[in-house]
């Protein structure tokens, strides 16, 4: 798995850097996660560096099965419809899924009156709301019918003290007017395993969660030889038959751990869903945290439900992480080697992205490859 980061900036382009968007290539295809402004023109320069840089992880944007966004402000959602269109001009016949948060009770509303329309002056909706969004792109032409390939748009109903794996999501087709109940997500990513993970911002908000399947263990033939097994008994074993003193358990190699990187969002440092997601079995071997102020601007990131680097570095420890990566950092701050020295007080291995680094996870082993 390979986590290409596209942009580390919150807010606006700046000091080089520019708004959110990640790649996740997984070895089940590739999951963007957040689409800010300019961001299909950012895939192709990023991809040329790497072919400059004779670099063998280089992506292809027809290999993009899923989009999956946090939330809905603009710095991570603007580039979404554009990339969705070249997409079509580039001749994309494979279905897209994108997966992205709203209020629970709209989703509900949706589903109580089965259509998409439904009224909402009486409850409090951000107007960048992603249910407001989906409006809008479908209405400029987001659709199955105007892109010629399919598009799944799901909408999840999220709240920050929602339980992990707590799913109320539903996938709505606009133009059929066709609204389904979604019980697993994993059916839109080509089976790479997600989990929304409940933040805490000013609009509704995940992180995502993403995990590669780990390998079942290979059968151990030498073991096998070595016991003077045939044919037979070799293939009864391999299909979980137990044969004369053996069990199949006994000739499997231990299964082989994929990696995971959780990708945080937007999101104040101190919030339920962390820990929640810490209580849980599930190891995260890179954490990518938003880290949008130093601690003395902490007030300013509570009051705008943003994280410091020292929160994110706490988070990173609370869940076991085994690198965290820093971003989404404010034009305030120039050198974002400020904020990794902040957040080290915490965890030790943190690195500050830049635009373009690659996060090579390969088992246990994790590289960080820089294009400065
Ligand atoms: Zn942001
Ligand atoms: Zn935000």
């Amino acid at each position: 798995m390979q986590v290409h980061i596209l942009g580390t900036s919150s807010s606006r382009p700046a000091h080089g850097r520019s708004v959110s968007g990640s790649v996740v290539n997984t070895n089940k295809g590739i999951i963007v996660v957040d689409c800010g402004e300019g961001f299909q023109e950012r895939f192709v320069k990023h991809n040329k560096i790497l072919k400059n840089k004779n670099s063998k992880y280089r992506i292809k944007s027809g290999k993009i099965n899923t989009i999956l966004l946090t939330h809905g402000h603009l710095d991570h959602t603007w580039g979404l419809l554009p990339l969705l269109k070249t997409l079509s001009l580039d001749g994309r016949e494979k279905e897209l899924t994108v997966i992205a948060p709203t209020l629970d009770i709209i989703v509900e509303r949706i589903l109580q009156s089965d259509s998409v329309a439904i009224k909402v002056e009486d409850i409090d909706v951000a107007n960048v709301d992603i249910y407001n969004q989906y409006l809008q792109w479908w209405s400029l032409g987001g659709t199955t019918e105007e892109l010629n390939y399919r598009v799944n748009w799901i909408l999840v109903g999220v709240d920050k003290n929602d339980d992990i794996n707590k799913l109320n999501a539903i996938s709505i087709n606009p133009n059929r007017g066709q609204i389904e109940v979604v019980n697993d997500l994993s059916k839109f990513t080509n089976g790479i395993k997600i989990v929304n993970i409940p933040t805490l911002h000013s609009v509704p908000s995940c992180g995502w969660w993403i995990k590669e399947p780990d390998r079942r263990g290979k059968f151990d033939s030498e073991k096998a030889r070595r016991n003077n097994l045939s044919v037979e008994q070799i293939k009864k074993l391999v299909n979980g038959e137990k044969i004369d003193g053996f069990s199949p358990k006994e000739f499997m190699m231990e299964s082989k751990k994929n990696p995971s990187v959780l990708i945080s969002g937007d999101t104040a440092g101190k919030n339920p869903g962390f820990r929640k997601f810490s209580n849980t079995n599930y190891e995260t071997s890179v954490l990518i945290h938003e880290a949008t102020f130093l601690q003395i601007n902490k007030d300013r990131a509570e009051k705008y439900f943003h994280s410091t680097a020292l929160e994110a570095a706490k988070n990173a420890k609370l869940i076991g992480a085994k690198q965290l990566i820093i971003t989404h950092f404010s034009s305030r701050i120039k050198d974002t080697k400020l904020l990794s020295s902040e957040a080290i007080e915490a965890f030790e291995r943190v690195h500050a992205a830049c635009d373009s680094d690659v996060i090579v996870i390969e088992g246990e082993e994790i590289k960080i490859n820089s294009y400065p």
